[in-house]
């Protein structure tokens, strides 16, 4: 079997046995090994901050900039080894294994590209500078400085790629060393990535570390003002914020957590925008499975249109062929893991107590895998008995699982959209400015991205995340803030406000 190395202090550091395997959710075929018990996170951390944190501060963020594009056009040429790594240990189609791997390497490029833009070393000017006397010679200006620890990067299972380059393209522009913790059941991906970017020697020693498994006390060797950005479930975060270097705030902490995301029939709206909402629905559910942090959950519909629109989205949903990737006729395949899998089967059976399937997978489709597979077809449930049941606002199948729920007015739609307690995501099904504005005021208090559809209109997909758009959501999603364009610097930097003579103002802006 073969073990995966972590990398800390310039250095491999292959395991002797696994504490963990990673198997083929389709076959069940043990992948590879982990274990990081054992690693000496005190000197790894050390080494980051003080060899890998100056080094990169040394560089400019153009410099920095032309680092990712070099790691870009080292991952470009090894995509398909990446989608073969992909379809193994996630159960990805090819389509969906893009969304991971493709999305991830234009991220990273996207930074490429804008950090050229950028001057200085480390020192990023916050607007402009406000007067503080009447004869404004003294006057007060925001700067943001590079933070001079190391980032911590957690990420979830199901973006293997897009998850761990998403936070290393912003922190390594920031000029901040990354310690990487891929998420154990999918770490094969990120370890491949990692491991061909580090041997192609691009950054300064001590920029990237890669920890593969979960060591104890992974947070226990962090120091004030060093950061960690986690992605992954609100259990987890929930964790996070209890340690206490992060309760004292001596580390900042952004978390992305899971999320009740909405897809939302505007009242009035035509025949075509629900039809292109059940195009949505299906590809929501379809894509990854419905594995994305991003995904709809909940499908607002006003009650008088609900038959309409479950009839639609039946008919998009039937059209999914689910089971083994590697066949090119499958249109989705499989959970990333049989541990996933049978929690999700768990939740379904609870959700199958209250509330009524109307389109069930599990009876219409077939599974076009072998015996012992972890695929599971999309299930799409009506609360129409019960919209105003917390337990459909509040509970997340990470699966291919969406639930519609009928609205009466604009009002009961707010305050039921609002009980998913904050969300990344909501997308608007309208035909006219008329339809979506008068509801963009009240969704965008409880979300990160709106997401707009009109009939005949391009749009990027109501679960692609694009780097120029937030990524990150408040409330239940984290209070976390990513992407976004080079807002994603901020969280890398400290914010300061100088206030000195104008005259140092206007040099020092000049200057880094
Ligand atoms: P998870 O169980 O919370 O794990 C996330 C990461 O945290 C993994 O790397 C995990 O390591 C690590 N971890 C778990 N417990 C830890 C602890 N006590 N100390 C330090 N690290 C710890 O989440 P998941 O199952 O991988 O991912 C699914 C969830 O992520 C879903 O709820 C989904 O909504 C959410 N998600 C959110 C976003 C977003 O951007 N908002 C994106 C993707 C997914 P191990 O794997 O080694 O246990």
């Amino acid at each position: 079997m073969q073990l995966l190395a972590s990398y800390t202090e310039g250095c491999w550091h292959t395991p002797t046995e696994a504490q963990e395997e990673l198997r083929d959710p389709i076959h069940g075929t043990v992948l590879a090994g982990l274990n990081a018990s054992g690693l000496d996170l005190h000197a790894a951390y050390h080494y980051a901050r003080t060899v890998g944190g100056p080094a990169l501060r040394s560089l400019s963020y153009a410099k920095r900039a032309e680092l990712l594009q070099a790691a870009v056009e080292i991952l470009k040429p090894n995509r398909p080894r990446y989608f073969e790594i992909a379809q193994k240990n996630s159960g990805t189609t090819e389509a969906d294994s893009a969304v991971d791997i493709d999305g991830g390497i234009y991220t990273l490029a996207w930074y490429a590209h804008q950090g050229k833009t950028l001057t200085g070393n480390t020192l990023l000017l916050d607007g402009s500078s406000d007067s503080l006397a009447k004869d404004d010679s003294f006057a007060t200006q925001h700067i943001r400085v590079s933070s001079q620890g190391l980032a911590l990067l957690i990420n979830a299972f199901n973006f293997p790629s897009w998850g761990l380059w998403e936070k290393a393209a912003a922190a390594l522009l920031s000029g901040m060393p990354i310690v990487v913790k891929p998420a154990s059941a999918t770490a094969w991906l990120s370890y491949a990535m990692l491991k061909d970017v580090l041997e192609a020697d691009i950054f300064p020693a001590g920029a990237i570390s890669l920890v593969t498994g979960r060591p104890d006390g992974l947070l226990d060797h962090l120091e004030a003002l060093d950061l960690v950005s986690f992605t992954g479930s609100a259990d987890t975060a929930e964790q996070l914020r209890q340690h206490p270097l992060i309760r004292s705030g001596a580390v900042r902490l952004n978390a992305e957590t899971d999320s009740i995301n909405s897809a939302i029939l505007c009242p009035d709206a035509s025949v075509d925008s629900i039809q292109a909402l059940a195009k949505e629905v299906r590809n929501e559910l379809r894509s990854k499975s419905g594995q994305k942090c991003t995904a709809i959950r909940r499908i607002f519909v006003p009650t008088k249109r609900l038959e309409e629109v479950a009839t639609a989205c039946c008919a998009a949903l039937a059209k999914i062929v689910v089971g083994d990737p590697s066949h090119s006729h499958v249109t989705m395949g499989s959970l990333a893991s049989y541990s996933q899998y049978q929690t999700v089967q768990q939740q379904l059976a609870s959700l199958d107590s209250y509330l009524e399937p109307v389109f069930d997978g599990r009876l219409q489709l077939s599974i076009q895998a072998p015996a012992g597979h972890a695929c599971l077809a999309p299930v799409l449930y009506s609360a129409a008995a019960c919209p105003h049941d917390p337990r459909v606002h509040d509970t997340e199948v990470f699966g291919p699982v969406a639930t519609l729920v009928p609205y009466d007015s604009v009002d009961e739609l707010s305050a039921l959209v609002r009980l998913g307690g904050g969300s990344l995501v909501a997308s608007l099904y309208a035909d006219t400015k008329e339809q979506a504005l008068p509801l963009i005021n009240r969704l965008a208090e409880q979300h990160g991205r709106l997401h707009i559809v009109c009939p005949g209109s391009k749009h990027t997909g109501h679960g692609n995340v694009m780097p120029q758009s937030l990524h990150g959501g408040p409330g239940r999603a984290g209070g976390g803030a990513e992407l976004g364009g080079l807002r994603a610097l901020h969280f890398y930097h400290n914010l300061c406000a100088i206030q000195a003579p104008a005259d140092m103002l206007a040099a020092l802006s000049q200057k880094s």
